[in-house]
């Protein structure tokens, strides 16, 4: 595969995106932005879950004028992830009439094909940049497929481009022409990052293979409008892995619906499973184990999972923050001989189980050697096991907080 050169960095008050830097997850709130108190919350709880930035609409006066009081909020609560404003129609008017809120944005989101119409677009959106240049703030070109430019459609199809390419032609066309009306403006390359989101997962593929191969700006992945529970995660996941690991994207989020009882969390969790099944970055240590079959002689191997992923889940927060590394663990739970055996030598700690007709013994494997073999019920092994993870995290990683040669003393 070709190498792809290095995009240029974007610096969004200190969370670094492209160049070198780790790709970025970033989520958006639902909340409406004028209800400071549901906001914060919000931001809050995308924060915790792992969101390392944070967009929210800003729509009308009361979101704007409400934005430094969410802002300070946030901060009081440890809360460092840069926000964003996402603009569509009036941002040029909000922007300008609410200078603090401007000035405490992290980023600005600007939509082409929301900007103005037909005259007015590029006095609005220099405006914006205007805004953005007085207050040194990074911006999105964010081209949408339900919004694309007019104006860039009836070019494409004067210049007698396929009907059913106009759509992905007019949304690259649309953000590289916002890109350098912006950078003929005076607007840094190190300030700007594009993302063009359609809902077609194979549009998408197609559409940011494209865009890499023009210019250098950080890539923001999305399918939008993606849907919900199963179909919105394999979707959106789908074409951001293909991506990804083609080396293209350096910020991502999913754009999922969470439907009625849904956790907002979720878009932030998938992308970093998302992330984590490429090796692009660890957050937590994992369970491997397999889907069992027809050679499992019960549910032991399921029931067993189940309890050591609840036990990674309960600690693992603890382990993150005291061991060097311990993220990238790998603890394996397997159900019978015919893979057990060779993917808990693949993982750092596993366990194999017997499946049916075999020897009724669990073999134990830690760093590739079978260490133990364990007989008992699933109360039995599920105690053994979890101290077995215990002290190989302890014995394995790094102390962070080792001085001489010695550990401190947890206090509780
Ligand atoms: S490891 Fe054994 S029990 Fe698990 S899926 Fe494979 S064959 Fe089935």
């Amino acid at each position: 595969m070709e190498t792809l050169k290095e995009t240029y960095t974007v610096d969004v008050s200190g969370v670094k995106i492209g160049g070198s830097n780790p790709v970025r997850i970033q989520s958006m709130t639902d909340t409406d932005s004028s209800n400071i108190k549901e906001t914060v919350k919000q931001i809050l709880l995308l924060y915790k879950a792992g969101s390392e930035l944070i967009r929210l609409t800003i729509d009308n006066e009361d979101s704007a004028k409400n934005f430094s009081e969410i802002k300070k909020i946030v901060r009081d609560k440890g809360c460092d992830a840069p926000l964003i404003g996402d603009f569509h129609y009036n941002g040029h008017i909000l922007l300008k009439k609410f200078p603090d809120c401007a000035k405490k944005l992290d980023k600005y989101r600007i939509n082409p094909g929301n900007v103005g119409k037909k005259g007015a677009k590029t006095k609005n959106f220099y405006q914006i940049l205007d805004i953005a240049k007085e207050f040194e703030k990074p911006i999105r070109i964010g081209v949408n497929s339900g919004s694309v430019d007019g104006d860039v459609i009836e070019r494409l199809k004067e210049n007698g481009i396929k009907d059913e390419m106009i759509i992905q032609e007019a949304m690259i066309l649309s953000c590289l022409d916002s890109l350098n009306l912006a950078l003929d403006y005076g607007i840094k390359k190190e300030k700007i990052i594009l993302s063009c989101k359609t809902q077609s997962p194979k549009e998408l593929i197609y559409i940011y293979r494209k865009l890499r191969q023009q210019c250098l700006q950080p890539l923001h992945l999305g399918l939008t409008e993606a849907g919900g529970g199963i179909k919105g995660s394999v979707w959106s996941v789908v074409p951001l892995a293909i991506l990804l690991n083609e080396g293209i994207g350096e910020t991502i989020r999913i754009s999922i619906t969470p439907f009625p009882g849904g956790d907002r969390r979720d878009e932030v969790y998938i992308a970093k499973e998302l992330l984590e099944s490429l090796n692009l970055r660890y957050f937590s240590p994992k369970i491997i184990s397999c889907p069992g079959c027809g050679r499992t002689s019960s549910d032991l191997y399921r029931k067993l999972a189940k309890e050591i992923d609840d036990f990674i889940k309960e600690n693992e927060h603890i382990w993150i923050k005291d061991y060097v590394g311990v993220e990238k663990m790998r603890v394996a739970v397997m159900g019978c001989i015919v893979n057990g055996p060779g993917e808990s030598k693949n993982a750092d700690i596993g366990i194999s189980l017997p499946g049916k007709g075999e020897n009724p013994q669990s073999l134990i494997f830690e760093k590739g050697k079978q260490v133990a073999v364990l007989k008992g019920s699933l109360k039995e092994l599920a105690i053994e096991m979890k101290k077995r993870i215990k002290s190989f995290v302890e014995r394995e990683y790094p102390f962070k907080g080792e001085k001489d040669g010695k550990r401190p003393k947890r206090k509780n």
